[in-house]
């Protein structure tokens, strides 16, 4: 058995290269494939305790509101990668005042809290380029990176994943890796990624581009008790603000163009 394990790691490990949407090498421990599907899992059980405390979409016009939003940067995400159209896109607030954080899950699982809301007071722009930002790091495969280093740094998660004959241990495994990844920082590099794209997602969805740069300084203000959980999981790059500024011009022309704005149905 431990033979077994051994072999699949080295087997994992092989074929472990991907590359991203902006031509960036990926070391990958999980296909997105096992990725989707674990987050499938882990978000419906990382929903399913605040569902009985009552603490999910309690607020129907917030609701309704993040989800217009969404809506239109889902219609732009699977423009720009035609596969992610067969996701299961789903878009959750969760009440919790006091954290202010938004996440998207492998394979278009989201969550917004109401803590970002009431904090910060984004105005629609603000928020596109929230969830831009998190769908972006869907798109690029950020959380099935973050799974691999879950999984790596957890042997037995790994050998469960990839060799068990029971394959409820290895779901719960991958699962738990998948809650996790949404916990941990994306590296400075995934986040220069998904500053770009979801900026550009935004834009073309209709959603002024000049808003990521005050979001950013928005969420910098926030303040209370330490720093937003988003600022944790979302370490800034080198010069965010000024690479993001420097976009501005090459998106202003998505946003201002008098095209219709495309929605996808989200449940
Ligand atoms: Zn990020």
């Amino acid at each position: 058995m431990k033979r077994y394990t051994l072999l699949a790691l080295v087997a994992v490990l092989t074929v472990a290269c991907a590359t991203s949407p902006t031509g960036r090498r990926q070391l990958m421990l999980v296909s997105e494939e096992s990725a989707i599907s674990a987050s499938k899992e882990a978000y419906a059980q990382t929903l399913k305790p605040l569902a009985e405390e009552g603490k999910i979409n309690n607020d129907p016009a917030l609701k309704q509101r993040v989800t217009a939003i969404t809506e239109k940067l889902v219609a732009q995400a699977v423009k720009m990668r035609p596969a992610s159209r067969n996701w299961e896109w789903s878009i959750t607030v969760i009440d919790d005042p006091e954290t202010v954080n938004a996440w998207c899950m492998a394979g278009g699982k989201m969550a917004i809290y109401t803590g970002l809301i009431e904090k910060l007071d984004p105005s629609d722009d603000e928020i596109a380029q929230v969830m831009g930002h998190e769908i972006a790091h869907a798109l690029a495969n950020h959380q099935a990176e973050k799974m691999s280093v879950a999984m790596a740094t957890t042997v037995g998660v790994v050998a469960a994943g990839a060799v068990s004959d029971r394959p409820g241990l290895a779901m719960t495994g991958a699962a738990a890796a998948a809650a996790l990844a949404v916990k941990l920082p994306n590296s400075r590099t995934a986040e220069s990624e998904a500053d770009r794209i979801g900026i550009e997602l935004a834009a073309k969805a209709g959603y002024d581009p000049r808003a990521a740069v005050t979001l950013w300084q928005k969420m910098a203000k926030a303040g209370g008790n330490g720093p937003p959980q988003f600022l944790s999981t979302h370490p800034a790059p080198q010069n965010r603000q000024q690479a993001l500024n420097a976009l501005v011009p090459q998106m202003l022309p998505y946003y201002q163009s008098k095209e219709p704005r495309p929605t996808f149905d989200l449940p």
